[in-house]
């Protein structure tokens, strides 16, 4: 960790209200102390009443930037000097780099977080195999079905329980011009897997806390691979019975230290590693 009056120190942290729950401190602390940097990663619980004087105090304290998490991802754009075209098109950052100007850079590793974990999975991964079914409207789904259309996916199937919302969501993506975003009703959500070469929850639903997702995979050809952003538990109900019937399956650990490593970079200079002693220190906190 170092000493904190050493003008190379670096502090960063994750803003959020509440934020107690949240892993970050763990991942960033773990890549500091494995590369013996000088800095840390701190929790930030910020009430959203604050958040405009917390984000602009972040160069004053000399922070190098922090992630921010729910509630702030949307409000705390609009307070960066130059937001990253990504995270434009998301209407959220996640990530704050503070420059050496005291300029905010505002970015969404989220979605980069969550392709690299299909590819971690699989290499050879393409999003134009196939029609994407992604179950979910929220800002978890926002984040990949936005990553999948940059990424050249040219048809992405929407449900969503709530279908206006999921309705507003592909209306937004039309205007980029990138593949096709079509919504299905939520209760043809099982009819919609033929065909398809990737499922993906981005439902709570499976959750350590939350029903289970009802859903019946029957229809999924063998091909198709399937995801759940969801890492507690590791394996969602979803996941176990894709994986009994043989199918490659991602879970959302992968999405969640993958968004971590652009933000490391940014401000410690190297892209750090996901080691099994990252992914251990990360299951030891569930
Ligand atoms: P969110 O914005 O609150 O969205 C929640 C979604 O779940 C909505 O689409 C909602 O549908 C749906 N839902 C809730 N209850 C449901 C039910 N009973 N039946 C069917 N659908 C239901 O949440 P989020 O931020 O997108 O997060 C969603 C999940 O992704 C969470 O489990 C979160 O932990 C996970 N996540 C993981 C990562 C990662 O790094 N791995 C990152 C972000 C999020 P309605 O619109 O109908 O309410």
């Amino acid at each position: 960790m170092g000493d904190s009056n050493d003008p190379n120190f670096v502090l960063t942290g994750v803003m959020g209200w509440p934020v107690a729950h949240s892993r970050s401190p763990t991942i960033h602390n773990h890549w500091i102390a494995q590369h013996r940097l000088k800095g840390t990663y701190a929790l930030l619980p910020v009430q959203p009443e604050h958040l405009h004087d917390a984000i602009k105090g972040l160069a004053a304290l000399g922070f190098a930037g922090c992630n921010v998490t729910i509630p702030h991802k949307v409000n705390a754009m609009k307070m960066m000097d130059i937001v990253h075209p990504t995270a434009k098109s998301m209407g959220a950052i996640n990530t704050i780099v503070v420059q050496k100007d005291g300029a905010l850079h505002g970015f969404n590793n989220d979605g980069y977080g969550y392709i690299q974990s299909l590819k971690d999975v699989n290499p050879h991964w393409k999003a134009d195999a196939g029609p994407i079914l992604i179950l979910g409207a929220g800002g978890a789904s926002r984040a990949i079905a936005l990553s999948l259309l940059e990424q050249g996916a040219k048809e992405i199937r929407l449900v969503n329980r709530t279908k206006e919302k999921a309705q507003e969501l592909a209306q937004e993506f039309s205007a980029f011009g990138l593949g096709q975003v079509n919504v299905i009703d939520w209760q043809d959500r099982n009819d919609a897997m033929q065909g398809v070469s990737l499922l993906i929850n981005t439902t709570n639903q499976g959750m350590h806390g939350q029903a289970d997702l009802d859903i019946d995979i029957a229809l999924l050809s063998d091909e198709a691979m399937v995801s759940d952003a969801i890492y507690i538990p590791l394996e969602t109900p979803l996941l176990k019975s894709a994986r009994l019937k043989g199918h490659l399956t991602v879970n959302g650990l992968g999405m969640l230290l993958n968004q971590a490593r652009p933000a490391f970079k940014a401000w410690f200079g190297l892209m750090p590693e996901i080691t099994p002693a990252l992914r251990q220190a990360i299951q030891d906190t569930f």
